[in-house]
């Protein structure tokens, strides 16, 4: 979790810093060191944008989905939850 570059040059943040946050996963291949604009959809999705409590939220959803044991709540909110945002 941190908060959102303009822009990444070259590995590194150019123009400061947004006003949101963003979620980076490494566990799902995300690197913090890569531009929005050259990842996949779905870490762009997880990325966000979001606010600092709607990314908190998303990173606790994220974890629980990856460690739930068998279809509880949690799980069934995964791939299928990410399908329907990103059709928005
Ligand atoms: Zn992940």
């Amino acid at each position: 979790m941190r908060r959102q570059p303009v822009r990444i040059v070259d590995g590194r943040v150019e123009g400061g810093y947004t006003g949101v946050f963003e979620f980076i996963c490494p566990g799902c291949g995300d690197n913090p060191y890569v531009d929005y604009s050259e990842i996949p959809p779905r870490l762009q999705w997880l990325r966000g944008p979001r606010t600092l409590r709607a990314a908190l939220e998303a990173y606790d959803e994220h974890l629980g989905s990856l460690s739930a044991p068998n279809g509880d709540s949690a799980a069934s909110l995964g791939p299928g939850f990410a399908q329907a945002r990103q059709a928005v």
